[in-house]
This record gives C-alpha cells, sequence and structure tokens, in this order.
C-alpha cells in the first residue's frame, strides 16, 4: 500500500510537534508509508527508548507502547527517508510475554520503558541486545551454548536480574513546581516529574522503583514546604525558592539524606523546617541545603550548606564502607551493584600478588573492591570531588594499597606507563561514549594479562572490544546485570584475556 503526502499533512493535528518539523519536507512522496494513515504493522524488537520496531511494507515505524512479535494497528504520526513514528492504535496479536504496567503514572512519566513486558522478557531482551551488539558492530562471534564458548565464540550468559525488581533506587531527584493554576500565588506546591517531552511538572506520591523511604521523605517535604509558605520554584520567571528534593537512602545502614535544592541562600522557617523533617522522617541522618541560583536544567549547584546532621551519609556494598556526600556519584542499585562488583572482581582473577588499574574510578567504588584482593591499586577518575571521596572512602574502611589520581584515563594512564607501572589487569567501567581511543591504544601498549570491561552501552562496549581483539585480546565471556529494571538501560561486564605471550613482571 502506497499513499502519496499532501501539504495538508505536514500540519495535520496527528502530528507530533518537534523540532525540525517546520523545515521544508524532503522528498517523502515514494515511501511504502504515508503520514495520518493507518497500517497493520509487525513487531520486530525493541528501540532505544523502550519503544516497539515496527515493519509496514519492508519500512520501520517506531511505536512506542508495541512489543516484538505483535501485531498492531498504528496510525503514521511522522515521516523521515528511512524511518518513521506512529502511534498505537490497536494490539491485534499481543505478546505472550505482554504485562498490564503496574504503576498507574507508566504511560505520562517516561521514566520506565519496560513496565509492560514481563520481567523474565525483560532480561532475555537485555541479553540479546548485548548479543546483537556484540555481533553487530563488534563483529565478534558468540557462542551458541555454554559447551561451545571459548573455541567458538564468547558466552554470553543470562541476564542476572533481581528476585524483586521494584523499589531498588536508593536515590530519588524530584524536581518542585506549582499546579499551573497556581502558577502566580502561594501554595499549590507540588513536585514529581515532569510530563513526557515537556518541562511540565506532574505530581506524584509514589514511584515504584524507589524504595519507599525515598517516597516518604518527598512527600514529608512537601507537606513541610506548603505548610511553613516555602514557594516553589518557576522555571519561567527565575523566582521562587524550592527547585528540587534529593532524598538518599542507605539501604544497608537505614540512613537517610534530605538535600533541598534552593534558587538563593535564604531558607525561610529554617529552625522549624528541621524540626518538623526530623519528627516525621525516622533514620534522618542529614538535611542539607544547595545552592543553585542559574537558569540551567542542571539540578545541583555548587555550594552545600549542612542545615542539620552529617554532612555525609553511610552504606556498605560487601564488606566495604562508603560516606556519600550531598553530589556524589553513588550507584542506584545497590543490590545489584555488589553483584555486578563481584562478577568484575570474580572476572580479575587476582592471586594478591597483582597490580591493577582501575580507570574511570568514580569514588572508588570498584577500586576498593580490588584492593582487598590485589597487591597494588591504581584509580583514576576526571572529577575531582569524586576522587576526595575516594580516598576518604580509602581512608575509612583503612585500605592503604590504593592511589588515585585526578585526570583523564587517556592521559593519566600513558604517564603511569612512562613511569614504569605494569598493570597485570586494567578495569575500565567508562560512561556511555565507552573508551577513549588513546586509552584503548595504551592498554594494547601495556598489555596486561586481563582487562575487565564494565559497560553501561552494549554498544560502545561492542566497538571496543572490536579494538581490543584486534590488538590480541579474545574476549571469553560477558555477563550481562540487571541494574536498572524496568528500563531499557542495560548493564554488563566483559571478561578478556591476552592471546599472545604475557609480559612477565
Ligand atoms: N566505576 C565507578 C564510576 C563509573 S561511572 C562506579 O562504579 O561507581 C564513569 C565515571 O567515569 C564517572 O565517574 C565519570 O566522571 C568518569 N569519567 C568520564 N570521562 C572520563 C575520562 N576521560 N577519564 C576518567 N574518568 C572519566
Amino acid at each position: 500500500m502506497s499513499k502519496k503526502i499532501s501539504n495538508q499533512s505536514k500540519n495535520g493535528s496527528g502530528g507530533v510537534s518537534r523540532k525540525g518539523n517546520n523545515r521544508p519536507s524532503a522528498d517523502l512522496s515514494g515511501l511504502p508509508v504515508a503520514k495520518n494513515e493507518e497500517y497493520e504493522a509487525e513487531i520486530v524488537g525493541i528501540g532505544h527508548e523502550g519503544e516497539g520496531v515496527g515493519r509496514v511494507n519492508g519500512f520501520t515505524l517506531f511505536i512506542q507502547g508495541a512489543l516484538p512479535g505483535e501485531r498492531v494497528l498504528v496510525k503514521v504520526l511522522k515521516l523521515k527517508k528511512q524511518y518513521g513514528y506512529a502511534k498505537l492504535l490497536k494490539i491485534l496479536r499481543p505478546s505472550p510475554d505482554r504485562i498490564a504496567a503496574p504503576c498507574p503514572i507508566y504511560s505520562q512519566c517516561g521514566g520506565c520503558q519496560l513496565q509492560h513486558l514481563s520481567y523474565e522478557a525483560q532480561l532475555r531482551f537485555k541479553r540479546q541486545l548485548v548479543v546483537d551488539n556484540l555481533e553487530r558492530i563488534g563483529k565478534l562471534k558468540v557462542a551458541e551454548s555454554e559447551a561451545d564458548a571459548s573455541e567458538k565464540g564468547i558466552l554470553v550468559h543470562p541476564t542476572l536480574g533481581m528476585d524483586d525488581p521494584w523499589r531498588y533506587r536508593n536515590k530519588a531527584q524530584v524536581p518542585i513546581g506549582f499546579e499551573a493554576a497556581n502558577a502566580d500565588r502561594e501554595g499549590g506546591l507540588i513536585g514529581g516529574f515532569y510530563a513526557q517531552g515537556s518541562h511540565r511538572i506532574i505530581d506524584m506520591d509514589e514511584c515504584l522503583i524507589q524504595q519507599e523511604n525515598n517516597d516518604l521523605v518527598v512527600a514529608e517535604v512537601k507537606r513541610i514546604a506548603r505548610e511553613l509558605g516555602i514557594r516553589a520554584y518557576n522555571e519561567e520567571t527565575h523566582k521562587g525558592l524550592l527547585r528540587h528534593v534529593v532524598a538518599r537512602y542507605g539501604f544497608n545502614t537505614g540512613d537517610i539524606m534530605v538535600v533541598l535544592i534552593t534558587n538563593g541562600e535564604s531558607m525561610p522557617h529554617k529552625d522549624e523546617l528541621v524540626g518538623l523533617l526530623r519528627q516525621a522522617i525516622p533514620g534522618l541522618k542529614s538535611i542539607c541545603q544547595n545552592v543553585n541560583k542559574e537558569r540551567t536544567n542542571v539540578i545541583f549547584g555548587d555550594k552545600t550548606n549542612v542545615l542539620w546532621g552529617d554532612d555525609v551519609i553511610y552504606d556498605t556494598i560487601g564488606d566495604i564502607r562508603f560516606a556519600i556526600s550531598a553530589r556524589s556519584f553513588y550507584q542506584v542499585n545497590p543490590v545489584q551493584t555488589e553483584v555486578l562488583y563481584s562478577k568484575a572482581l570474580d572476572f580479575a582473577g587476582l592471586s594478591g600478588e597483582e597490580t591493577v588499574i582501575d580507570a574511570y574510578c568514580g569514588i572508588g567504588t570498584i577500586s576498593l573492591f580490588l584492593a582487598q584482593r590485589a597487591r597494588q591499586v591504581y584509580g583514576v577518575e576526571i572529577v575531582g570531588e569524586a576522587i576526595d571521596d575516594a580516598r576518604r572512602n580509602a581512608l575509612l574502611n583503612g585500605i592503604r594499597n590504593v592511589q588515585f589520581e585526578v585526570g583523564a584515563a587517556e592521559v593519566v594512564i600513558p604517564e603511569w606507563r612512562r613511569q614504569g607501572i605494569a598493570p597485570d589487569v586494567i578495569v575500565v567501567d567508562p560512561p556511555r561514549k565507552g573508551c577513549d581511543a588513546a586509552l584503548l591504544a595504551t592498554i594494547l601498549e601495556m598489555r596486561p594479562a586481563r582487562v575487565v570491561y564494565v559497560s553501561c552501552n552494549p554498544s560502545t562496549l561492542a566497538r571496543d572490544l572490536r579494538v581490543l581483539e584486534d590488538g590480541g585480546y579474545s574476549t571469553v565471556e560477558v555477563q550481562p546485570v540487571d541494574m536498572f529494571p524496568l528500563t531499557v538501560h542495560v548493564e554488563s561486564v566483559a571478561s578478556l584475556i591476552y592471546k599472545g605471550i604475557v609480559r612477565i613482571n
């Protein structure tokens, strides 16, 4: 079925309004689908945002809410030359993995993308995504079964999931605003999430992936702020005080921190506020105010004042204790973090004699794990405050065989090489964009016996594994770990060994 697009449909009411929509449109007349028309589509995959990837007459349409294996009726909203976006009208043949999303605000919020897929199917999907990336981007061979592994390809294990995939987050960051009707008046303070694709705040009482204490903290802060007449920040006028509430919870200690992010230094009714919060929230250890006067989407400003209590809360991963300050990066799913780090440690294959480098080390979480079983660990991280935390955490745990340095991994590690540091194992845990090419080149020059690659993005993992494979490494196994259940994010850890002659210290 092929239909021509009329000029009128460019501004048709069914269209989504996006940037670039007003540009003179490319010639889309030859496409097998037309805007505002309805089609039946077969869903063949899941896209980056959790949307169904559908095919109509060989043409790709992205369809929010549709699942692989389904046949659906859709209406085309927007077209580009190679693909388009369509709205799900009706499910003609549902997937056996489809379930009703438990969260009442699931479709409005966008924080989770896979609640309509059974958890077991989510885990299968995440493993498959890793496999697809290794094969397509990394041009790597994946073994069909365990018996087949190593000789015939990389063993990609089933995703390690959670027994209970809900309520796993230890940190909530909630924007505060006004109900639209109350924009210019006091009261009407709300807090929740931004409606998908906008900056309109929708009030929210609970988030099913947040630890319950975080919901309680946010609800109490909102109630008390309303009671004391504290004004919510208005993004458009840049007036008002309370911008965000951040709640942090130590899963293994029960410690709670509240951070109020304010548009200015003042904190009206400070004593009353502190008293009411302490009364309402058992386990509260720290109340901080972070000042952010900028017109920006960035949540935190540079200055943090302690209003009451400690400047940190504590949590543990395995045997190690971490001090977490208001702005520190700390993995949001502590239960799965332990699973992930244990796997990384396992892949590092340490006997106690090794020199190990932990690149992209953050606050030193993996480094301190490794240090318990290595001779010496070197950690490098680009954010200075994170390195301050890393050093503090090493002291806190009496771990002395670790040294941290601030800087880009691709600059500091070549410098370490010049100084004669020769690692037996290098662990990398880069951000989504993967490792810098200069770092990969240095790893190939340093030639450690093992590389452990912790990745939050399977496509850059696959790209980087290709480089390491071409340089003499062999990827033995990859373990996907579900760090972010109900969302499309996929974390995995890969184990590589050097195939050639290993340098002997
Ligand atoms: N391993 C840590 C942090 C991983 S997140 C943990 O598990 O907690 C990735 C880290 O890489 C972030 O802390 C980020 O600040 C840091 N980073 C980003 N680019 C970097 C670079 N070029 N060199 C070193 N660190 C970098």
